[in-house]
């Protein structure tokens, strides 16, 4: 029960967002990267039909060329791949770029989760998988990484500390920080809210794209890595904070404020 103008404003509306989700799902291209040709088919037939563009490479070395000459929205990574394997693959992507990543593998240990998430993975997902699964996690992974690049500012300057996002660089007093990908996604997500205290399963659940509580001291010794590169003494903080009981925060100096 509407009034006819509003109707079809919103007939209109909705038309116009299924334009765009459609222009969108065409724009994005998405690297799979998967040596078993059974899977690396079934899950390309699942990205074109959601009608994302998909390049499938079956070895790590292509996949590396792959990524050098084309720009891609995410990547679908498998753990255990001919020439380079996918470890290596997440490592030297992430040292140029924060695309979305999604990692596969055979085995299910909680080890092989923690290398994939530390080498900088967004997301993980374990064989056999259906690839309906998948692709919820592309779409979330997608999304997630839509609205960060609408939000993100391209560089946070914090005075003595400046954030090149696109850059993907941290500067202190004016020199180059060597951060992990988890310690920059730490420290981006802890500033894009000064002052906000996060729990450690926040921060688990933001950084590391997992849900899981085993992860809690993953981040304890994320962050005593971040605060040993970023403060000069860790016990009387300049930056990071934290609140006992609950998790951290950043904040900034009052001489900067
Ligand atoms: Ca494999």
């Amino acid at each position: 029960m509407c009034w006819e103008g509003s109707c079809m404003q919103l007939d209109t509306e909705a038309l116009l967002e299924r334009d765009l989700e459609k222009k969108m799902a065409e724009e994005t291209k998405i690297l799979l990267v998967e040596d078993e040709k059974v899977i690396r088919d079934a899950v390309a037939a699942y990205i074109e039909r959601e009608r994302f563009q998909v390049v499938a490479v079956g070895d790590g070395q292509e996949a590396l060329n792959a990524f050098a000459h084309d720009t891609f929205s995410l990547v679908v990574l498998d753990l255990m791949l001919p020439t380079v394997q996918g470890d290596e693959i997440c490592r030297r992507i992430r040292e140029k770029s924060n695309v979305p990543l999604i990692m596969l593998t055979a085995k299910s240990e909680v080890e092989d989760r923690i290398i994939g998430l530390e080498m900088g993975a967004d997301d993980y997902l374990i064989k056999p998988f259906s690839p309906r699964e998948l692709m919820a996690r592309v779409r979330a992974l997608l999304r997630r990484s839509q609205n960060q690049s609408e939000n993100a500012e391209d560089r946070i300057d914090f005075g003595d500390l400046v954030i090149d996002m696109l850059g993907h660089r941290v500067l202190l007093y004016g020199k180059d920080v060597e951060l992990t990908a988890s310690e920059f996604k730490l420290l981006t997500t802890l500033t894009e809210s000064p002052g906000r205290v996060f729990s450690r399963m926040d921060l688990v659940t933001k950084v590391l794209g997992y849900n899981f509580e085993g992860y809690e001291r993953t981040i304890d010794s994320h962050m005593k890595n971040l605060r040993a590169k970023l403060e000069e003494d860790s016990r009387n903080p300049r930056w990071l904070f934290t609140v006992h009981g609950v998790g951290y925060r950043f904040d900034i100096p009052n001489d900067i404020r």
